[in-house]
């Protein structure tokens, strides 16, 4: 008899020992919930209920027999081995994956990952996803890139640039790093910017650098956070094939969401590599003096959003704050919600790429904050928050007094600021 392979966690044995355990070590303080993005704005995600809930199918149908977790209601009938008798596709489709809730959680439990198994089950399994995520999961499969466009135009951000060596994938890579520029960086109008900032910044420090253009693939951070593991291995393969083929050692890119991929899930299939996050990699060569910023200054109120990929996931909210505080001048605020205790901008676990229906927007949530702090620009280290946080100042009609970059941008804008303008080399017109 042929037994069918399952992916992801919907009856009780598919979750591990930790993950049930985990039901029963809840204290249901509810602190978890209270730092939610999605439940604070009205989704119908409640990560403690998440936690309880699947305990409920574990004491109605596990064996050996457990009792179940504190405040069940005894009235609840579980008619199946199922966590989906309990749980609905739309609170799986509500998290952002901030680990807001892993991060606050007293007694450690993990609730991320309960969630994203049950959504590798709803995706693979099931096919049961949110229909804009199809859109998404095509582009990915048959362009190679997030947003379904030409992936040889994948370099054409450097067009205005001059010597940013673009490998080609039969070539060798003689250069010390490869910057990673992610789809976002390479191809999104707003965040194409920060590449040709970052790309000026490398060159001013006298990095030996290049990019793969074309050869970049989606490191398919966005099909694994939704559950799709199939496309997020096709890419991750192709991806580790040229790296390895061309020799790359070091990284570095301004995308936390590529950085968490490429630095932590890329061994679990074999690619090994040094990667650094541009905030890193920024205050590096500042500290050791490499990038000089002699005279760069900023006289503004510059308030810092921390991404979760960057902060929670990567434990990464010192460096773009010493990046953009090593501007004379600038006045760096901070939000309420800021560092460990940072709220998402609502992109995180692929939901950039979903409609949000319920509640009110998490970018207007997180984009209220900000805007309160009296900031008139908004620092942020990555892509998605970028887009979040400036479709947010629009929304807001803000945008005519508040500017949000990324760090780079900041930086580099300052920098241009101390140089003196270029000169025409030009013969001069002669009157006529
Ligand atoms: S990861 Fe974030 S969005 Fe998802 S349940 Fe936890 S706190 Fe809520
Ligand atoms: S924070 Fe932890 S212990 Fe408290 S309700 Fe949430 S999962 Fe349970």
């Amino acid at each position: 008899e042929t037994e069918l392979e399952t992916f992801g966690a919907n009856a009780v044995e598919d979750f591990t020992w930790k993950q049930l355990f985990d039901t029963d070590a809840c204290t249901i303080c509810g602190r978890c919930t209270s730092v939610c993005p999605a439940h604070l704005t009205g989704k119908p995600l409640d990560p403690r209920e998440i936690v309880l809930k699947v305990g409920e199918v574990m004491t109605a149908t596990g064996e050996a027999k457990v009792s179940p977790p504190v405040g069940t209601d005894p009235d609840i009938t579980i008619g199946a081995d199922s966590v989906f008798e309990r749980i609905t596709a739309e609170e799986l489709w509500a998290c952002t994956s901030c680990k807001a809730c892993d991060e606050i959680c007293p007694v450690n439990i993990e609730i991320l990952d309960k969630i994203l198994d049950m959504r590798r089950y709803l995706s693979l399994m099931e096919s049961d996803f949110p229909p804009e995520l199809g859109n998404t999961y095509r582009s990915m499969e048959n362009s190679q890139n997030v947003y379904g466009l030409n992936q040889g135009d994948r370099g054409d951000w450097t067009s205005s640039l001059e010597g940013v060596p673009v490998i080609e994938p039969s070539g060798s890579f003689d250069h010390e790093y490869l910057y990673w520029v992610g789809c976002a960086g390479s191809f999104d109008d707003r965040n194409k910017k920060t590449s040709r900032a970052m790309a000026k910044l490398l060159q001013r420090a006298g990095i030996d650098f290049a990019i793969l253009g074309p050869s970049e693939l989606c490191t398919g951070d966005p099909a694994r956070r939704s559950g799709n593991e199939y496309i997020f291995q096709m890419l991750a393969m192709q991806n580790i094939e040229t790296l390895d083929g061309l020799g790359v050692k070091k990284i570095v890119t301004q995308c936390p969401h590529c950085f968490n991929t490429l630095k932590n899930e890329y061994p679990q299939l074999g690619g090994n590599y040094e990667v650094v996050h541009h905030s890193q990699f920024l205050m590096e060569l500042i500290d050791s003096g490499r990038l000089s910023l002699d005279g760069a200054s900023l006289e503004e109120r510059v308030t810092y959003h921390d991404s979760c990929y960057l902060g929670r996931h990567n434990d990464v909210y010192l460096a773009p704050r010493s990046v953009i505080g090593s501007l004379g001048g600038i006045d760096v605020v901070e939000m309420p919600r800021n560092g460990t205790r940072g709220l998402c901008c609502g992109a995180g676990g692929a939901r950039m790429w979903m409609e949000e229906h319920t509640g009110k927007k998490v970018n207007i949530e997180r984009t209220e904050e900000a805007l309160a702090t009296g900031a008139e620009r908004i620092a942020v280290a990555c892509p998605f928050c970028y887009v979040m946080i400036d479709d947010g100042v629009k929304e807001k009609h803000r945008d005519g007094d508040v500017k949000v970059q990324d760090i780079a941008e900041v930086l580099a804008e300052a920098v241009e600021q101390t140089e003196p303008p270029a000169t025409s080399t030009a013969p001069p017109t002669p009157d006529v």
